[in-house]
């Protein structure tokens, strides 16, 4: 497809209340400069239903232009309904490239979508630039287990399009700017939906925990010994206002939920502070915390590698240090 345009899109999800998921919004961040880049307007595009909240919150985070489609048959994300309507603005406005979030639902109607525009899709994507010579975008992700990143580009076609990790990066500072909003009539059929939510299964409120948009995340690994030991990093993280993550090893010996988990293979987080505490640093690991403003490491061995990326270290027995560190932070 030809692109009729140098804007540049970010997909903004919707959570059924019509407000707008952070990812959406971080990705205007990187949204900006490219679309500089590249000439064009930043433009967010809304799917969803009274979604009134979300396009304020993409507006004043410096979107140039919104597109809206809002309809009831999107207040549940449906794979159909949500790919017929990007398919619809897409081959309207024809624009240079589109971001959207590698939420499980961004990762479910990102490559539909693609394959109906006939276009390339990098998928779960850590990095993003142009490249100033061809104007192509370029995307970077992480690949072979973590232990390399490609960087990957589509020359050829247009939409250049990729998914984004949520976390990954910040949500822009807000603008007094006035977006210009268009709002698309655009409806599906039920039997265009090919698909029926029978029932939706919500983690239990002890399973759940919002790493993405936490501040503080105090993480355990193998170090921290059993599912007892996370008592002791809960207790530092409830007297810090956080929530507890987890290494890969830690949850996978069982020791706490995978909804905890951080990395390649878990959530990719971006909180103020993120203290690991026997946590050894593998790559996998430090590929889901690079965001974070401050890394402490707290672990028992001098060259761990976690130490290599931590702003701070403290080297000995986290089951001498975390209590202690505790009782300070309460006296504060
Ligand atoms: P270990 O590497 O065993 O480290 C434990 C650390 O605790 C050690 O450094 C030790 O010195 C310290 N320690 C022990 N006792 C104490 C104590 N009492 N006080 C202080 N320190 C102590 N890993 C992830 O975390 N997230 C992912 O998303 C992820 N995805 C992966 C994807 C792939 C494809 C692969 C191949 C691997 C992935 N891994 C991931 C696994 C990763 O490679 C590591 O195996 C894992 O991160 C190790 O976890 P850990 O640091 O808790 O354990």
């Amino acid at each position: 497809m030809e692109a009729k345009s140098k804007d540049l899109w970010v997909f903004i999800e919707t959570k059924e209340d019509g407000s707008a998921k952070n990812v959406g919004i971080e990705l205007l961040n990187p949204g900006r400069e490219l679309a500089n880049k590249q000439g064009g307007k930043l433009v967010a595009v809304v799917v969803g239903y009274n979604t009134k909240a979300a396009v304020e919150e993409a507006g004043k985070h410096g979107a140039d232009q919104i597109i809206v489609v809002d309809g009831e048959e999107y207040k549940v994300f449906s794979t159909d309904a949500y790919k017929l309507a990007m398919l619809h603005v897409i081959e309207k406005y024809a624009p240079t490239t589109i971001l959207i979030g590698a939420t499980p639902e961004g990762r479910d109607f990102a490559p539909r979508l693609s394959c109906n525009l006939k276009t390339g899709l990098t998928a779960d994507c850590t990095g993003l630039d142009i490249d100033d010579e061809t104007g192509n975008m370029i995307w970077t992700r992480p690949t072979f287990g973590g232990n390399l990143m490609a960087c990957i580009m589509c020359p050829d076609n247009r939409p250049q399009m990729g998914t984004v990790r949520p976390g990954v990066f910040k949500k822009p500072a807000e603008t007094e700017n006035k977006a210009e909003v268009i709002t698309e009539d655009f409806h599906v059929t039920p039997d265009q939906i090919r698909t029926e939510v029978l029932k939706v299964m919500k983690e239990s409120a002890a399973d759940f925990v919002d790493l993405e948009g936490a501040d503080i995340i105090v993480s355990g690994g193998r170090g921290v010994g059993g599912a007892d030991g996370f008592k002791i990093l809960k207790d530092l993280a409830d007297a810090l206002g956080g929530v507890v993550g987890a290494s890969r090893a830690a949850v996978d010996e069982g020791w706490i939920s995978h909804s905890h988990q951080v990395g390649q293979t878990g959530k990719t987080v971006g909180p103020k502070l993120y203290i690991a505490c026997g946590i050894s640093g593998a790559i996998q690991h430090a590929a889901g915390i690079t965001g974070s403003d401050v890394i402490v490491a707290i672990n028992k061995d001098a060259d761990a590698p976690i130490f290599d990326i931590a702003d701070y270290g403290v080297v000995g027995n986290l089951f001498d240090i975390v209590p202690v560190f505790t009782e300070e932070v309460k006296k504060l």
